[in-house]
């Protein structure tokens, strides 16, 4: 099944807002396997709504419309619905009792206008409007089956959850089951998961693979669907044990939690603490951790010690020491990483220090950092060599951090 997503309202045209509805219905559909192939965004004009429907309605199956619901004149979704399909539009009785009710609740009267909201296509279902007025609707014809939604977001979504994403599934599949699992990967870039999965996503056909790339983190969704859930449950492992052979080593996760949430889950889990010495990162680290609540369990304190002196007077790391290796140096990040441990009587020390740059420092180019991760009886220092602007190579130093903690 393919299907397009036509936004209605000359504001996005306009630029007043921006049309996170479409990326919302995409993200929806294509859980349930259905091909979005064009996002159209049109104004609030009848001859161009109606020549972008017709046009569309020509090549997809399912067309999904947001906005232009409403009661006022330059709202024209059903009325250029009804004409492209000639369904008429007729009064919906238990519409127009939600619509008076609406109003009731508010102490207001339903106005002639408003009443205009309670028009369905003939022959359309109805889905009821939970935070809002205009009701939605679904209405199939011969080759095209139609969905229009409100656009204000608030009443859409839910909308889309409660109503919209049972029907699709019912309509769509009446015995079969849709099972996803998502695989989570760090420090792997967009054309190395395109060189090594390819042709499993070129041929992909149950389970289909979806990447999705964000912030340096990469999730695969894999989606299957069929009628008998052991065979489903056997589908997805075998793809995801085929994935994880060509790129298991950037693998750090599955589900819905992302990096520090499962550091935070896993220290928790295994009762343990841990304490930062933050150089380059001036304290990132420890905000990403105590941005989950409790926190506070396995997350006592750190040290943001980004000048030598508080390095050398808070931290302990000798003089001699910073003279011979400098800041910027896994000597360095080492000490760090052991000296906040016991001064913060963790189980776990972590340290960065390096060069966010836009300026060279100690001679290092902007970009060069050393991670290091103490434990009673192991120091591992790791160094990187990072692309980017400040914020982005803290950013970054902090999420290879979580990544390493994972492994430890
Ligand atoms: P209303 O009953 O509020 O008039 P409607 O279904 O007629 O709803 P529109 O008039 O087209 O919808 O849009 C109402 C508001 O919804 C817009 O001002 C905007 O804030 C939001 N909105 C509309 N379309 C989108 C979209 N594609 N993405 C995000 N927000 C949208
Ligand atoms: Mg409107």
């Amino acid at each position: 099944m393919n299907a397009e997503i036509i936004a209605v309202g000359s504001e996005l045209l306009l630029g007043q807002i921006e049309n996170s509805n479409a990326a919302y219905l995409s993200k929806e559909l294509t859980t349930l396997g259905i091909n979005v192939y064009h996002h159209i965004t049109v104004g609030d004009n009848p001859d161009r709504l109606q020549a972008a429907v017709e046009s569309a309605a020509e090549r997809a199956d399912l067309l999904i419309f947001t906005g232009g619901l409403g009661p006022t004149k330059d709202d024209l979704t059903k009325e250029t619905v009804a004409k492209v399909t000639g369904a008429p539009l007729i009064y919906d009785d238990e519409t127009e009792q939600r619509i008076l009710a609406y109003y009731a609740k508010r102490g207001q009267t339903m106005t002639v206008n408003n009443r205009k909201q309670a028009l369905i296509l003939e022959g359309a279902d109805v889905f009821p409007n939970d935070h809002g007025m205009a009701c939605g609707m679904s209405l199939k014809t011969d080759k095209t089956q139609w969905i229009m939604l409100p656009g204000p977001p608030k009443e859409l979504q839910p909308m889309v959850e409660d109503y919209l994403m049972p029907y699709l599934r019912r309509e769509l599949y009446t015995n079969e089951k849709i099972e996803s699992k998502i695989l989570r990967f760090f420090d792997i870039g967009e054309s190395k998961i395109a060189e090594e999965l390819d042709d499993l996503i070129e041929n992909q056909t149950n389970p289909t693979i979806a990447p999705l790339a964000s912030e340096g983190e990469i999730k695969i969704r894999l989606t299957v669907k069929g009628d008998d859930p052991a065979e489903n449950g056997r589908l997805l492992e075998e793809m995801k044990t085929e994935v994880l052979s060509r790129i298991g080593k950037y693998f750090y996760g599955e589900g819905e939690k992302d990096l520090r949430e499962l550091v935070n889950d896993r220290l928790r889990a295994s009762n343990q603490t841990i304490a930062s010495a933050e150089s380059l990162t001036g304290g990132l680290f420890a905000e990403t951790l105590t941005s989950l609540s409790g926190a506070s369990d396995v997350f006592p304190g750190g040290v943001v010690c980004y000048s030598n002196a508080v390095k050398e007077n808070v931290l302990s790391v000798p003089r001699k020491l910073l003279d011979e290796h400098g800041a910027v140096s896994g000597a360095c990040a080492a000490r760090l990483a052991e000296n906040v441990r016991k001064l913060m009587d963790v189980d776990i020390g972590i340290s960065f220090t390096g060069v966010a740059g836009p300026d060279p420092l100690e001679g290092h180019e902007p970009g060069v950092v050393f991670m290091a991760i103490s434990q009673i009886d192991d120091t591992t220092v790791i160094p990187l060599n990072l692309a980017g602007s400040r914020r982005n190579i803290s950013g970054r130093t902090v999420k290879y951090g979580c990544f390493h903690l994972l492994k430890i």
